[in-house]
């Protein structure tokens, strides 16, 4: 006799994550032992920093650390985390209201919606998008509204095509640049618009800058607290993982305006610990030290970028240089779907990539390739691709 489990009705509407789907290909590739090249996934390749990984060591030695970390992170941490936001984007925060440490920015994002969303409420939604906006939203009963980034539009959401009565409904509008998939870069007049709509309409913002300093040819991203008035309608969620090599560790932040970081704090306090805190010194260690080890990481993606881009172009693909992210957001040859050509690739070059259909529907009729593998494996992709046929 066994009893009868059944998974909640909220668990039975999720999809299965996106890359949950993508590891099991490749856990029967490896049994197989095929030479696979894995360009699905926003993994750094490269290692942490050594001066990092110090810090936690030393941290990880004194017993302080061994115990409860406090719910809202070491107040030094905080105070690093607004000092590299002054040095970096020029905003002023205040570490006591207007800083919370995450145990990762996927932790925050997913919470969010825990402490703004009631069921039948709307979240405003990128499509295509990093899939954890609209999971958080289905888990608290909200409904997402798909906002779409076009090719034609260079991926930034059209605000005045909202339909009204969804905007009266709306409590949160997830936005993400630089943009994961389509490595799109927005400038500050847009973020403006994105204030003004959000006083208008009394909607949160919640702008996801996971990649601000992945960034190429020394152009940097704009931050969303830069624009007038944005601390006044909504927060910025960052993260240590693409920029010091740290997905690992699980520590980001969320900065910006305090009553959604009070509400998000709520949320938090009742469900989690906050991060070990020799990793938080670790985080401090990060932020307060040299920045040349991001300098090198930007110009290894940089090289690997144009070993890419220029040689899918070499073979007749035709591709723009991405200005920031690790991703490149490759249209598909021939007007295939997004599903037939990664499954080509997987079967006839054993290349691992993204269908862009699985970041939402418009995001069908493109690929993603992450350049985490290094310019020899990148130039095997080339190599591997040129000699296939893609036909309607
Ligand atoms: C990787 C990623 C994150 C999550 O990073 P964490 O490791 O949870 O800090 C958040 N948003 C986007 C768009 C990402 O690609």
């Amino acid at each position: 006799m066994s009893i009868n489990i059944e998974f909640a009705d909220r668990v039975n509407t999720l999809p299965k994550y996106l890359f949950a789907k993508i590891d099991e290909l490749k856990k029967e590739a490896a049994k197989k032992g095929i030479d696979w090249i894995d360009i699905s996934i926003g993994d750094p390749d490269m290692p942490t920093p050594k001066h990092i990984i110090e810090a936690l060591k030393e941290a990880a030695e004194n017993p302080k650390n061994h115990q409860y970390p406090s719910y809202n992170g070491l107040l030094e941490l905080r105070v690093a985390i607004a000092n590299w936001y002054k040095i970096r984007f020029g905003v002023e925060l205040n570490p006591e209201k207007e800083v919370l440490p995450l145990i990762g920015s996927k932790e925050g994002i997913g919470h969010i919606p825990f402490a703004f969303v009631n069921p039948g409420d709307v979240v405003l939604v990128p499509d295509p998008g990093y899939p954890v906006y609209q999971t958080s939203t289905t888990l608290v009963g909200g409904n997402s509204h798909t906002v779409p980034l076009r090719g034609e539009n260079d991926f930034l959401p059209i605000l005045s095509e909202i339909p009204q009565d969804i905007l009266s409904k709306a409590k949160l509008f997830f936005l993400n640049y630089p943009n994961n998939p389509t490595s799109a870069t927005c400038n500050l007049e847009f973020f403006q618009e994105v204030v003004e709509f959000a006083n208008r309409h009394n909607i949160i913002i919640c702008h996801d800058a996971a990649y601000s300093e992945i960034y190429f040819d020394g152009i940097k991203p704009v931050s969303f607290l830069q624009a007038d008035g944005a601390k006044e309608v909504g927060v910025e969620f960052h993260s240590l993982s693409k920029t010091y090599n740290m997905t690992g560790w699980r520590i980001g932040f969320v900065v910006g305006n305090e009553d959604v970081i009070a509400g998000l704090l709520k949320v938090k306090t009742n469900l989690d610990s906050g991060i070990f805190q020799a990793v938080q010194y670790a985080g401090i260690k990060t932020l307060t030290s040299s920045q040349d080890c991001v300098d090198q990481m930007r110009r290894i993606y940089q090289a690997r970028r144009d070993t890419l881009v220029n040689g899918l172009n070499n073979i007749g693909w035709e591709v723009k240089k991405p200005k920031a992210t690790f991703y490149v957001w490759v249209s598909t040859p021939n007007h295939l779907t997004s599903s037939e050509v990664v499954t080509k690739l997987i079967e006839e070059a054993r290349i691992v990539t993204t269908p862009g259909v699985g970041f939402g529907y418009y995001g069908e009729g493109y690929i993603r390739m992450a350049l985490t593998v290094d310019e020899q494996r990148l130039k095997e992709v080339i190599d591997r691709i040129k000699s296939l046929q893609f036909k309607e």
